[in-house]
């Protein structure tokens, strides 16, 4: 793809935008961004793209913008139905995402992620095994660095481990990886998605360009994802931490173990027990590494000293105290109802669990039975309080605590020991917080300054 001389619009700043916009100029292009956010807002990034000779269109995207180009790159905040965008297709216009620009000049193996949880946990995780094993490494995508940041980093030797979202996926059009993992797909993002079929579908684009030479890792025990196996040319691998499978990783007995081929000998990898992180989906994370690491060549021990060493990510169901017997636990990026089930459901009871934020067109109702069963009251804060209280009417005790300072006060008031205070809002943050770590960064402040 020869850009020198070419006319790229980057629809949106953010990080992958800004980034996308810097990779474009040196590659000769003539760059401009437009972004809706104002001048002012965008203070900070504006220098460094003018200084690099980018011209930028702020406070709204204007329609004549979007037609002079060769080539549009829409960030994945960008809807694909902002009007402008649409009328672009429209006109034929090439337009793609940041992750479908950068794989065409990424070099080496590409290990992607996705699904609607779990993704930042299993990338960090793949990307420790691999490192830990020797392998010349590279994490990136929805975590960390932009994939076009990899680029230059990137030679045919290199494994490049990606987190992709479903909106990155939404643009891509040559993205090839070798090795694919779905982890699960449940309703989240349907305020942008327009429905769960639509979501489904964007999750599925991970495995269009692959091959019969691929792998495809999908969930055992996931409907959604099991789905994605009829669209596939790769060789599929499955997950499970509840049954043995064909051929991939599950549990057996309190071993994790790896099935290379149906018919064929399980090997042991490690003892679930050596696996530090809380929860069962967090042992299916673990399932769909261990699962990547061995179909790339890395050996079930060096799998096991990883996994083994491996502590649960920030704000992923993270311990942040013990006091007077209480547990706190940080899970802020439980921004969705299912990850917060998956949070509850890592403890047998005791529960006192903070919910709300911002909505996202959720059902909270479909929690009912699993609160009922284990948690012992609820406290709600945020712009989503009133609809949660209406949906999980008299299934537990609900507190309106409205902050975050006011809930963990009065969960600390009412937690004795062996209980625990959980923070796993099931919502986005945006409402009262900068983001999901501010949100959790908070939480911890206010539980570290707890006596
Ligand atoms: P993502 O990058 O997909 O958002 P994270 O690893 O950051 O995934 O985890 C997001 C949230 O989902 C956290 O609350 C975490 O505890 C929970 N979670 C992690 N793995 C899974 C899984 N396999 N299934 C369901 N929830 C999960």
């Amino acid at each position: 793809m020869d850009l020198k001389n070419q006319r790229v619009l980057v629809v949106g700043l953010g990080k992958s935008g800004l980034a996308a916009a810097m990779f474009l100029r040196a590659q000769g292009a003539r760059v401009t961004v437009s972004d809706t956010r104002s001048a002012v807002s965008l203070a900070n990034q504006l220098p460094a793209l003018l200084d690099a000779g980018i011209m930028v269109e702020s406070g709204g995207h204007g329609l004549l913008t979007f037609r002079r180009q060769d080539l549009i790159v829409v960030s994945p905040g960008v809807p694909m139905t902002t009007p402008e965008v649409k009328q672009a297709v429209a006109f034929g216009l090439p337009v793609i995402g940041e992750l479908e620009l950068a794989s065409r000049f990424l070099q080496g193996r590409v290990v992607a992620i996705t699904g609607s949880n779990g993704k930042t946990t299993t990338t960090s995780l793949l990307g420790k095994i691999f490192k830990d094993a020797g392998v010349i490494t590279q994490v990136g995508g929805n975590i960390g660095l932009p994939v076009i940041d990899l680029v230059a980093g990137s030679s045919p030797e290199t494994t490049n481990v990606l987190e992709v979202s479903s909106f990155q996926l939404e643009t891509i059009e040559e993205f090839h990886p070798q090795i694919a993992v779905v982890l699960n797909i449940t309703p989240d993002h349907l305020d942008r998605h327009g429905s769960f079929e639509n979501y489904a579908a964007a999750k599925a684009r991970i495995t269009e360009r692959q091959t019969a030479e691929d792998f495809l890792i999908l969930n055992g025990e996931d409907k959604a994802t099991q789905m994605i196996a009829a669209k596939t040319k790769a060789q599929i691998f499955w997950f499970s931490g509840r049954r043995p499978i064909k051929q991939g990783a599950f549990v057996h007995g309190e071993s994790v173990v790896f099935l290379a081929k149906e018919g064929g000998k399980a090997e042991p990898v490690m003892p679930v027990s050596e696996i530090h992180l809380k929860g069962s989906h967090n042992v299916e994370n673990v399932l769909a590494a261990v699962c990547a690491a061995r179909l790339a060549g890395v050996s079930a021990e060096e799998i096991r000293k990883a996994v083994g060493s491996f502590k649960a990510v920030e704000h992923r169901l993270e311990l942040v105290k013990t006091v007077r017997g209480v547990e706190y636990y940080n899970d802020s990026k439980a921004t969705n109802v299912d990850a917060a089930m998956k949070a509850v459901s890592s403890f047998a009871g005791g529960i006192h669990l903070i919910l709300g934020g911002k909505d996202k067109d959720s059902d909270y109702g479909v929690m009912a039975e699993l609160l009922k069963e284990r948690v012992k009251a609820v406290y709600t804060i945020g712009s989503a309080a009133e609809k949660i209280e209406r949906q999980l009417h008299g299934v537990v005790k609900m507190v309106q605590a409205g902050t975050m300072q006011k809930a963990v006060g009065e969960a600390a008031k009412a937690a004795v020991a062996g209980d625990v205070v959980l923070l796993a809002p099931a919502c986005a943050s945006f409402d009262q917080f900068d983001n999901y770590e501010h949100r959790g960064r908070v939480f911890r402040q206010i539980v570290q300054d707890l006596s």
